[in-house]
C-alpha cells in the first residue's frame, strides 16, 4: 500500500497527463488547420506520449494495489492565437508538469517511499527532455518562423518525427 497522500497525487497525475494529451491534440489540430502539418504531426505524437504517461501512472498504481479513479478531463483552456504562442504555451505547460512531478517526488521523499521515487526518476529525466524540446521549438521558430522558406523546411523537419513507445516499462 502506498502512503495516502502519495497515492492521491499519483492519481491526480493520471488526469494531468491525459489533460496534457488533450492540450497537445488541440495544438496539433491548430497547426493542421493552419497548414503546418509538420508541427501538427509533432504535437500529435506529443499527445500520444502524454497518453502513454497517463497509462504508466495507472499501471504503477495498479501494481501497488491502488484503485484508480478517473476524473473528468478539462477542455483545453489555452487560446491559440498564433503559431509561436502555441510553442510558448507548450514550454510553459511542460514547466508546470515538471513542478507537478517534483511535488509528487517531494511527497514520496518525505515518507521514505523509495519505490515511488525510483518510478518517478524516469519522469524527472523525461521532463528535462520535454522542457529542452519545447524550448528548442520556441528558439527555432524565433530564428526561422518569419521566413516562409525556412518555416517550410522547419515544418518538414517536424513532420519527420515518428512515434516511439516510452522506454519505461513496469
Ligand atoms: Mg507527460
Amino acid at each position: 500500500m502506498l502512503d495516502k497522500k502519495v497515492a492521491e497525487l499519483l492519481n491526480q497525475q493520471v488526469n494531468k497527463e491525459f489533460y496534457s494529451a488533450y492540450l497537445y491534440l488541440d495544438f496539433s489540430n491548430y497547426y493542421f488547420d493552419e497548414g503546418l502539418d509538420g508541427f501538427g504531426n509533432w504535437y500529435r505524437i506529443q499527445a500520444q506520449e502524454e497518453r502513454d504517461h497517463a497509462m504508466l501512472f495507472i499501471q504503477y498504481l495498479q501494481n501497488n494495489g491502488e484503485k484508480v479513479s478517473l476524473e473528468a478531463i478539462d477542455r483545453p483552456g489555452i487560446e491559440l492565437t498564433n503559431a509561436k504562442v502555441v510553442l510558448e504555451e507548450g514550454l510553459k505547460h511542460e514547466q508546470y508538469v515538471t513542478s507537478l512531478i517534483h511535488t509528487i517526488y517531494d511527497a514520496a521523499y518525505s515518507v521514505k517511499d523509495f519505490r515511488t521515487m525510483q518510478f518517478l526518476d524516469w519522469f524527472v529525466k523525461e521532463q528535462g527532455e520535454e522542457e529542452t524540446n519545447a524550448d528548442n521549438l520556441v528558439k527555432k521558430f524565433e530564428l526561422f518562423g518569419d521566413d516562409p522558406k525556412s518555416l517550410y523546411m522547419l515544418d518538414n523537419e517536424l513532420g519527420a518525427r515518428v512515434y516511439s513507445a516510452p522506454s519505461l516499462t513496469l
